[in-house]
């Protein structure tokens, strides 16, 4: 049975989640706008202005000392091509986990990039 974006999607789930060397399981939910605004809401504690629209989050099952594992939300009703370019930008903030502060900093941006081009294989492989 496939996800709601469908085999493709899920098709393009596994393979970049194969390709990230992670050391923990990665899990990919679509969930609904209702349920988007209360992970938001648990997520940024209010830190965040709620008015930006947000498509997706990523959420880390963690300990002091190790990830268990990473769960990555996006929202439904997106068209199949959205959704993956937000299942990318929410992957290179699994990559990044245990780097740097900001979120959306070099560390973040070089493997944004690493991942995009896997996206789209011009990684050469
Ligand atoms: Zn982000």
């Amino acid at each position: 049975m496939s996800s709601y974006y469908g085999k493709d999607f899920d098709h393009t789930c596994r393979y970049l989640i194969r390709n990230l060397n992670c050391k923990f399981p990665v899990k990919i939910r679509t969930v609904t706008t209702e349920q988007m605004k209360r992970l938001c809401k648990k997520a940024f504690a209010g830190e965040k202005d709620s008015t930006d629209p947000v498509y997706a989050i990523c959420t880390f099952d963690e300990t002091n000392t190790r990830v268990k594992s990473a769960t990555i939300y996006i929202i439904r009703g997106l068209s199949v091509t959205f959704a993956e370019w937000q299942l990318v930008h929410e992957l290179a903030h699994v990559i990044q986990k245990g780097g740097e502060k900001a979120p959306h900093g070099n560390a973040w941006g070089i493997a944004y990039s690493k991942l995009y081009k896997i996206y789209t294989g011009e990684n050469g492989e």
